[in-house]
């Protein structure tokens, strides 16, 4: 069946006061639109747990920057609307913009923890705190049971991790391992930027990782193992911004001899495209 769309707070709350009545359990899935199978999965984890599945489409101005592809970001009403209509979606909420931010908007989220690991927060310090107010309104405007985030963008899955559990939000936040292309290459909207030859190169990114992960399980360490895994993809023409391993919880840095779960993260630059991955170790 073809999902409906609302594009109003009081239109979501007319369609969520249905549920309710009938007892429903239900889950959102924030977007940002350009949807591709890694935001389908998140919909399909959705429908494993909940009754229903709302999928949120807003491209959020409050986490770019200016320097930042805000206006050259992908947009596709109609290819989301087929796709999200195949995957089962329930619902689709497409505010417009003054249903996020109202007249004299003010208020933000102090983000601690995970939001200042010195990874993407490092990079892109208005990030996060965009991302949070818009997460949080969102997780309170829709009244969701949960909500699905993918490990492709695994620091922000914990800022939101850690934002609904320290604000007591009465909402599971689930994450959704990330879904890669053959070649290891992680789905994401922007991979549309890459020219031919860059997106045959970028399968480095997850091969560098993985290669960096099996030194670590081998002994090497940490640091030994990330150098080897930036310099290599330096070498074939990436900017690299970070390769780095982490505490997989609260992503602080690990101790040097350790048992802590790990996780491995890099940000690298093809071209004019910023490209992040990460993987368990
Ligand atoms: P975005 O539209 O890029 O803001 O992403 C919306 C959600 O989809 C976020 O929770 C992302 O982590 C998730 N997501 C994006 N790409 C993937 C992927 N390749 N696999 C799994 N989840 C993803």
């Amino acid at each position: 069946m073809k999902p409906k769309i609302v594009r109003s707070v009081e239109g979501l709350h007319r369609e969520t006061a249905n549920w309710r009545a009938k007892d429903y359990s239900y889950a959102i899935v924030p977007t940002m639109g350009a949807l591709h199978e890694g935001h389908l999965q998140l919909v399909k984890t959705g429908l494993e747990h909940a009754d229903r599945v709302i999928v949120s489409i807003f491209v959020n101005p409050r986490q770019f920057a200016a320097s930042e592809d805000l206006s050259r970001y992908p947009r596709d009403e109609a290819g989301d609307l087929a796709k999200l209509s195949k995957a089962g979606a329930h619902l689709i909420y497409a505010p417009s913009l003054d249903q996020i931010y109202g007249e004299n908007f003010s208020t933000t989220i102090s983000l601690g923890g995970p939001a200042k690991a010195n990874l993407e927060d490092k990079f892109r310090p208005q990030f996060f705190d965009g991302v949070a107010t818009v997460v949080a309104k969102l997780f309170i405007q829709s009244g969701a049971d949960y909500a699905m985030f993918g490990e492709k963008d695994y620091q922000q899955l914990q800022v939101v991790r850690f934002l609904a559990r320290d604000l007591d939000m009465p909402i599971e936040v689930v994450g959704v391992p990330t879904v890669r292309d053959a070649d290891g290459l992680a789905l994401s909207s922007r991979n549309q930027y890459l020219g031919k030859v860059e997106r045959q190169h970028a399968t480095a990114i997850y091969k560098s990782l993985t290669q960096a992960a099996d030194k670590i399980r081998q002994g090497v360490d940490l640091q030994t193992a990330t150098r080897a895994a930036a310099r290599s993809l330096t070498t074939l023409g990436f900017r690299v911004d970070y390769v780095t391993v982490r505490n997989a919880e609260t992503l602080a840095v690990p101790l040097s001899h350790t048992d802590e779960p790990l996780r491995l993260f890099a940000a690298a630059w093809l071209g004019t495209t910023r490209l992040i991955d990460n993987i368990e170790v």
